[in-house]
C-alpha cells in the first residue's frame, strides 16, 4: 500500500485512499487515516459536512439517542469544548457540532463537497479504484472506504403524478435550505415513520389544515427531551469516561440495556408498574430497556403491544382516530421505534386530519393535491416523509465494479456476503462503514468502532508491505450464518421495515432479508477484535 512519500510522486487525481461520504463515518475516518501518513481524499455530495444531520432539515429533527452519548468520543478536547444544549439534540445544534468538528480537526482540507460519486470501478491489474463523479471527474486510489449511512437513499412514493402538483412538494430529507413558511398553509404529509412523528407534530403548530396520510401506523413512545441545566454540563462532562463504558456494554451502545427478567415471569401489576416508569423516563429505554422476551417472544411482545394500545387511546381523544393509530400488523418494538413530543395530541387538534389509506386508497396526485378514492385533499405543501432505501440502497445507486466487472447491485440482489459488514465477497480494497451485516444502534459508537477497526486493517497492511485485502470464501460464509442464526428468534426478522431492506417504492426490495449483525455489539466487538488480534486470519493479502 502506498506511503505519504510515494503519495507525493502521485498524480494529483490519485491518492492512497478515497473516502465516500462526508458524515459522520467520512468525517472520522479521514481524521485515522491522516494518522497513517495517507492522502486522503473525501467526496461528498452535500455541499458541506454533516451527512444526515445536514440533509435532514425538516422541523422537529432531533436525536433519538441521548446527545451526550452520541457525539463523537475519540477527543477529550472535544468532549471538554462541545456543550449539548439539550438531552436530545434538535438537527440545527447537531450540524452546528459537526461543523465545529470539522473546523477544529481541518478536515475541509481533504474533503470535496457538490461532489457526488456515481461510479466505482477496480483494476484488478493495477489493484486501484477509480471513482468517477457526476461532473464526470475522476479520481483513484487503491482503497477505497465508503462511509454512506444506512439511510442516505431517500425514496418519493411510487404514486401516479406526482410531477403534475402545482403547489411545492418535496422530500423530508430534501427539507429546503431556506425557511418553509407553513402558516396558515394547506399541509399534507405521506407516511408516518420515525421522520414524520418528529416533523408532523412540529408542523401541525403552524399548518391552517395538516392532513396526513398513513398506510402502516408505528409504535411511538415519549422521547421526553429537555434543555440540559448548567449542573447536568458539568456532571455530563466530569463522566463521559463512564458514559462511554456504559455504551460498550449494552447490547445496542446505548446508555439503556435489556431488562434481564422476563414479562411472562411476572404478576400484571409488576410488569406494568416496569412499563409506567419507561413509559415516563427519557430516550429508547422502553424499546431497547425493556423485559428480555419482549422483542423475541410473542405472547410477551403482545402484552407490551397492548399496553402502548392502551396509552395510544389514553392520549388520543376520538376512539375512531386512537384505533387507526395503533398498528395491527406488526408487534411493539418490531420495527425502529419512533420517538415523539406529543404526537398522538396532535390529532386532537381541530385542524389535524388522519386519512387512512388503506380505507382510501390513494389513487394519484394531482395539480391540486391529494387524490384518494373519497376524495381530492388540496394542498399548498406536500410533504414526502417517505423513508429511505435502507442499507443497501445508498450502494445500489452508484455502479460499483469490482474485478471482471463485477457488480455489487447484482451481487445484493439477495443477501450480501460480507465479513463481519465491513467487506463484501469479491471486492478487494473496499470497506465499508456501517454497510449491511454490522451492529447498529446507538450509530456514532457503532462508527467510531468500526473506523477504528478498518484503521487496524489498513495498518496492518502498511506494516506488512500488502496492497490487496479481501475476505476468504470460508470466512465470509461463517460470518453470513452467524448473522443470520442472530436474528433468527427475533420477531422483527419477518417484519417489513428499512431495517429488513423492504421498501414498497423500490423494485425488488419488497421482501424481509437480513441486513444487520443483530447478535448485540458486544458480541460483535469480541469477534471482530479477536480476528484483529490473530492477525486477520479471516482474509487474503498480497
Ligand atoms: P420510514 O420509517 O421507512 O417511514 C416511511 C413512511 O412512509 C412509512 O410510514 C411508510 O409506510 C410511508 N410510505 C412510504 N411509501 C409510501 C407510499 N407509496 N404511500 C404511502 N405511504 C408510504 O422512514 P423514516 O420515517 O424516514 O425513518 C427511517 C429511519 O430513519 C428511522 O427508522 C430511524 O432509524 C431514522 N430516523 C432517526 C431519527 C432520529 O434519530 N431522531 C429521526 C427520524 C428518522 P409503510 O410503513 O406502510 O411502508
Amino acid at each position: 500500500m502506498a506511503s505519504t512519500s510515494s503519495a507525493t510522486a502521485q498524480a494529483p487525481d490519485t491518492f492512497d485512499a478515497i473516502v465516500i461520504g462526508g458524515g459522520i463515518s467520512g468525517m472520522y475516518q479521514l481524521y485515522r487515516l491522516r494518522e497513517l501518513g495517507m492522502k486522503v481524499r473525501v467526496f461528498e455530495a452535500g455541499s458541506d459536512v454533516g451527512g444526515t444531520w445536514y440533509w435532514n432539515r425538516y422541523p422537529g429533527a432531533r436525536f433519538d439517542s441521548e446527545s451526550w452519548s452520541y457525539g463523537y468520543s475519540f477527543s477529550k478536547e472535544l468532549l471538554e469544548e462541545w456543550e449539548w444544549t439539550e438531552h436530545f439534540s434538535p438537527q440545527p445544534d447537531t450540524l452546528r457540532y459537526l461543523n465545529y468538528v470539522a473546523d477544529k480537526f481541518d478536515l475541509r482540507r481533504e474533503m470535496r463537497f457538490n461532489s457526488r460519486v456515481k461510479a466505482a470501478h477496480f483494476d484488478d491489474a493495477e489493484t486501484l479504484w477509480t471513482v468517477t463523479l457526476e461532473s464526470g471527474e475522476q479520481a483513484s486510489a487503491p482503497i477505497l472506504i465508503t462511509g454512506l449511512g444506512p439511510l442516505s437513499a431517500h425514496t418519493l412514493p411510487n404514486i401516479a403524478g406526482r410531477e403534475s402538483f402545482a403547489g411545492h412538494a418535496f422530500h423530508t430529507a430534501r427539507w429546503p435550505r431556506e425557511p418553509v413558511d407553513l402558516k396558515g398553509k394547506r399541509v399534507g404529509v405521506i407516511g408516518t415513520g420515525a421522520t414524520a412523528i418528529q416533523a408532523i407534530t412540529e408542523i401541525a403548530k403552524d399548518a391552517g389544515t395538516l392532513h396526513v396520510f398513513q398506510r402502516t401506523p408505528n409504535w411511538a413512545a415519549p422521547l421526553h427531551n429537555r434543555k440540559i441545566t448548567p449542573e447536568e454540563q458539568v456532571e455530563i462532562k466530569a463522566n463521559y469516561d463512564e458514559i462511554f463504558a456504559r455504551c460498550r456494554e449494552t447490547a445496542t451502545c446505548f446508555i439503556h440495556n435489556t431488562d434481564p427478567r422476563n414479562a411472562l415471569d411476572l404478576p400484571a401489576e409488576e410488569r406494568e408498574a416496569f412499563w409506567d416508569k419507561l413509559y415516563s423516563e427519557p430516550g429508547f429505554g422502553i424499546w431497547v430497556g425493556n423485559f428480555k422476551d419482549v422483542l423475541i417472544n410473542e405472547d410477551a411482545n403482545q402484552l407490551a403491544s397492548d399496553y402502548m394500545a392502551k396509552k395510544i387511546r389514553e392520549r388520543v381523544h376520538d376512539p375512531a382516530v386512537a384505533d387507526k393509530l395503533i398498528p395491527k400488523n406488526h408487534g411493539f418494538g418490531t420495527r425502529r421505534l419512533p420517538l415523539e413530543s406529543g404526537y398522538y395530541e396532535v390529532y386532537n387538534q381541530p385542524n389535524v386530519h388522519l386519512v387512512d389509506i388503506n380505507e382510501e386508497p390513494i389513487e394519484r396526485i394531482t395539480p391540486a393535491g391529494v387524490q384518494t378514492t373519497a376524495a381530492e385533499y388540496a394542498f399548498d405543501i406536500l410533504i414526502y416523509a417517505t423513508g429511505f432505501d435502507g442499507v443497501t440502497g445508498p450502494y445500489d445507486r452508484m455502479d460499483i465494479q469490482g474485478p471482471d466487472g463485477r457488480r455489487l447491485k447484482d451481487d445484493w440482489i439477495g443477501l450480501p456476503q460480507t465479513m463481519l459488514g465491513v467487506q463484501n465477497e469479491g471486492f478487494p480494497n473496499l470497506f465499508m462503514i456501517l454497510g449491511p451485516h454490522t451492529a447498529r444502534g446507538n450509530i456514532p459508537r457503532n462508527i467510531e468502532e468500526l473506523v477504528d477497526w478498518v484503521t487496524g486493517i489498513l495498518k496492518f497492511m502498511q506494516e506488512n508491505g500488502h496492497t490487496r485485502c479481501e475476505p476468504k470464501h470460508e470466512a465470509v460464509a461463517d460470518w453470513v450464518t452467524r448473522v443470520e442464526e442472530a436474528s433468527a428468534m427475533l420477531l422483527s426478522a419477518d417484519v417489513n421495515s428499512w431495517q429488513t431492506g423492504v421498501n414498497q417504492n423500490v423494485e425488488g426490495r419488497q421482501t424481509p432479508r437480513v441486513l444487520g449483525y443483530n447478535g448485540g455489539t458486544v458480541r460483535y466487538r469480541r469477534i471482530s477484535d479477536a480476528i484483529a488480534e490473530g492477525g486477520y486470519k479471516e482474509f487474503l493479502f498480497e
